[in-house]
């Protein structure tokens, strides 16, 4: 039996469980031997099934006739491109930006964040006063930790006004909100193919039609001389057929919320001091994120993953350390608060089963140290 048969997995924003069609169509490509920039019969087929996972992600995010897409290892190479190749004399990243975009540059200036979750457009406006420089702004769509969506409309309203380039991390809007770059109006947008069904190890720069960006890795002409490197064939196909299901599984999506909303109210019943983050603000269906002073984030984690329950207090990205999160700082929680946070993230094949059993063994969790958060 399969490890994850016997787990509980709700954490879907660190990484999703692959899909069937998804694993049959790379099992396949993994035995094949082409490399897609060979003349010959393999190398075509290998270069046709890149084309074709291409034209599914432009037409998953309406890239339009004009963009051009750059198969990367992953958002994070996706992210690094961008803000390191962009040619920008001034970089400005929000706070809440996952650390594949705070730690690119050294020197980029951070956008701050409300209480609610929800970037400082005003803030953001004066920061750009008077700019003469040529600009990038990056903002992500949709925030890893909270689910909180970003006014990514202003963003670009403010841009365009004052003449600076947007890109937005989308990796965790994808699968979960319509994607429309055209309509967007950004310059550049991430994607990663592990949070929509597909496999770790491949991601994506989608640039519109006017912007391009200075290669990060150098080699051969690969991906329009912007990533040198032979493709990820089979991970690329997985993730061109992760981002077709995706679009077509987008309504399934949105009845996550009502478990997610189950959580909520359970949870605020059995423990009152209970605060859930970005609650009050526009969120994707799937997220919700709470912090209950008394109750540290390695107690709740340990209870859990003892009950065969998978969930995170944050960003998977801090190498297994249970470290406070900087979303939760840069929203103003207390230390108590961002010490005591717990990240929970529905997907594709949750059940109202494991939700029930989520809220069972929290209960339990809970009434073993409700001493502890009383006194808190
Ligand atoms: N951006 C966001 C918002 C993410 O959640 C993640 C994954 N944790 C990444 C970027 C990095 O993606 P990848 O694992 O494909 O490098």
């Amino acid at each position: 039996m399969l490890l994850t048969q016997k787990l509980t997995y709700l954490d879907h924003n660190a990484t999703t469980p692959l899909k069937p069609e998804v694993r049959d169509v790379m099992l396949r490509l993994l035995e094949f031997p082409g490399n897609a920039s060979a003349i010959h019969k393999l190398g075509r087929e290998a270069r046709r099934r890149i084309e074709e996972a291409r034209a599914q992600i432009a037409g998953f995010v309406n890239a339009g006739p004009k963009a051009v897409i750059v198969f990367t290892s992953g958002a994070t190479e996706a992210n690094n491109l961008v803000l390191k190749g962009s040619g920008c004399e001034r970089v400005l990243v929000s706070a809440i930006e996952h650390p594949s975009v705070l730690n690119a540059l050294a020197a980029r200036e951070i956008i701050p964040v409300l209480s609610n979750g929800v970037i400082d457009v005003a803030a953001l406006d004066q920061m750009l006063e008077g700019n003469d420089r040529a600009t990038l702004i990056s903002v992500m769509m949709v925030n890893n930790e909270t689910g909180v969506i970003q006014p990514l409309d202003k963003v670009v309203e403010i841009a365009k006004r004052r003449g600076a380039l947007v890109h937005t991390d989308a990796v965790q809007a994808a699968g979960r909100l319509p994607i429309d770059l055209q309509k967007l109006g950004v310059d550049y947008l991430t994607l990663s193919a592990h949070k929509i069904g597909g496999p770790q190890g491949a991601g994506c720069l989608v640039l519109s039609n006017c912007v391009s960006v200075t290669p990060q890795i150098s080699g051969g002409n690969q991906e329009k001389n912007m990533r040198a490197g032979t493709e990820n064939l089979a991970a690329i196909a997985g993730f061109g057929v992760a981002a077709e299901l995706a679009a077509r599984d987008m309504g399934g999506y949105q009845a996550l919320a009502a478990l997610r909303d189950r959580i909520e109210a359970e949870l605020k019943k059995i423990a009152p001091a209970i605060r859930f983050f970005g609650q009050e603000s526009p969120r994707v269906a799937n997220t919700t994120m709470f912090a209950l002073p008394g109750a540290p984030s390695e107690t709740q984690l340990i209870a859990l993953d003892m009950a065969g329950i998978c969930v995170s207090n944050g960003s998977a990205c801090s190498s297994g350390a249970v470290r406070a999160s900087h979303v939760l700082k840069a929203m103003g929680a207390s230390e108590a608060e961002a010490g005591s946070s717990l990240r929970i993230s529905l997907g594709w094949n949750s059940t109202e089963k494991e939700v029930d059993y989520f809220i069972q063994q929290w209960t339990e969790m809970y009434n073993r140290i409700k001493s502890r958060v009383s006194a808190a």
